[in-house]
């Protein structure tokens, strides 16, 4: 007996366990999103971010990835120094999986 077709959005994804080549995620904001964990970096950090977010509403405008983005590589370029809830991300998870789709990456 034949399987029954599946539409293409009910084909199954495969699960996501890495971010490597993704970083779509990083695309949703465009300075690194410090909340009160700033002064866990070093301090030429802080001042680096703390003029990022001084010109927080003309970035949004430019609609770029995050400063700390680097396209080639697909990562963060301050990754030991990446904000909490960039550590707290979770790969695979509902809204990983949302930004993917919107930026059809698999
Ligand atoms: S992981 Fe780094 S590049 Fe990505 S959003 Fe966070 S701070 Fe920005």
């Amino acid at each position: 007996m034949p399987l029954p077709m599946l539409e293409t959005a009910e084909v199954p994804r495969e699960p996501v366990s890495t971010c490597a080549g993704c970083g779509v995620c990083c695309r949703e904001q465009p300075l690194p999103p410090f909340l009160d964990d700033i002064d866990l970096i070093p301090i030429e950090l802080q001042k680096e971010v703390i003029e990022l977010q001084r010109r927080e509403a003309e970035l949004w405008q430019l609609a770029r990835p995050c400063t700390w983005f680097n396209e080639e590589t697909k990562q963060c370029i301050h990754h030991e120094h990446r904000p909490n809830i960039c550590r707290e991300y979770e790969v695979g998870a509902e809204l990983c999986l949302e930004i993917r789709e919107k930026y059809r990456i698999g």
